[in-house]
């Protein structure tokens, strides 16, 4: 299940005799279409299990939402969070600092690191993919050669290396290894977080590194690609927002980032009006009234 941007794709599986399951589960603006979705997909099956790439917001927003309409699924998430959501730790989560909502849920088990889990009636390994997050799995089914890859690898590109953003040394390193990992599984198909499935592999992964290299040499622009990024999700997720609000996101919620605030020195209204420059430059974002801006599907 495939939507726009601010969601992360869902993956279900329906095959007859197995456990009915799903990869992720968008974000939580979208949660009633995640709902019909997948009631549509199960054609009134229970689901049986969720299971999440890793936390971010627009991976596990409609876990909460999915766990109440189906009694019973269980929600296995990635090894190394497990304390964070059982105490709900939003700052270890990620969703403070980026001032992200994912409503709470509760988690029944951990997914089992370099182990496999049945989906589909196929076996997946899970396969860590540090580098756009600490504690992110990849899922790879060798008999079908298709890889979840989450966040590690879209057909142009790879998530924020919020790891870089925390301060946390290693970041552009980890996700060098984890497209070494990619390359070596030789995929037939990749069916991204975000975006639709591809089989242009050799050239997804040539894109992404180049990238990262570019990122690599001066991390000054990571930070600004990170900006960018955060401030456009910020607005998906909120439908418009003034400059008051993106100022309040940059100054208070991205500024307490030490691998962030470093590079920046001027106030946060200043990065706030030229983000917002850039991003209706850039078609992300248009300008809906006085110092106001929705995305560009959003009606004034
Ligand atoms: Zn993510």
């Amino acid at each position: 299940m495939s939507r726009g941007w601010l969601s992360s794709n869902q993956v279900v599986f329906t095959a007859e005799g197995c456990d009915t399951a799903v990869v992720d589960t968008g974000h939580v603006r979208e949660v009633q279409a995640t709902l019909a979705l997948t009631a549509q997909a199960l054609a009134g099956r229970p689901l049986q299990r969720i299971v999440n790439t890793h936390l971010h917001s627009d991976h596990a927003g409609g876990n909460a939402a999915l766990q109440a309409a189906h009694p019973g699924v269980r929600v296995s998430i990635p090894p190394g969070l497990a304390e964070a959501v059982q105490q709900w730790d939003e700052v270890a989560l990620s969703y403070r600092d980026t001032d992200q909502t994912c409503p709470r849920f509760l988690h029944d088990d951990t997914l089992p690191l370099q182990g496999h889990v049945q989906l589909g009636g196929w076996p997946w390994q899970v396969l860590p993919a540090d580098g756009h997050d600490r504690h992110m799995v990849m899922l790879w089914c060798e008999p079908l050669g298709v890889l979840i890859s989450a966040d590690a690898l879209w057909q142009q590109g790879f998530g924020v290396l919020f790891p870089e953003l925390a301060g946390e040394p290693g970041a552009f390193e980890a996700q060098w290894a984890t497209l070494d990992t990619i390359e070596r599984l030789q995929p037939r198909w990749v069916i991204p977080g975000h975006g639709d499935p591809f089989c242009t592999v050799g050239e997804a992964i040539a894109g992404a590194r180049s990238r990262l290299q570019w990122l690599a040499e001066d991390p000054s622009r990571h930070a600004q690609v990170a900006l960018k990024g955060l401030v456009a999700f910020g607005l998906m997720e909120r439908g418009q927002m003034p400059l008051a609000g993106v100022t309040r996101l940059i100054g208070q919620g991205l500024m307490a980032q030490p691998g962030f605030a470093r590079w920046f020195d001027e106030p946060a209204q200043t990065l706030a009006e030229r983000v917002m420059a850039q991003l209706v430059r850039a078609g992300v974002a248009r300008e809906i009234g006085p110092e106001t801006w929705g995305t560009v599907d959003a009606r004034p």
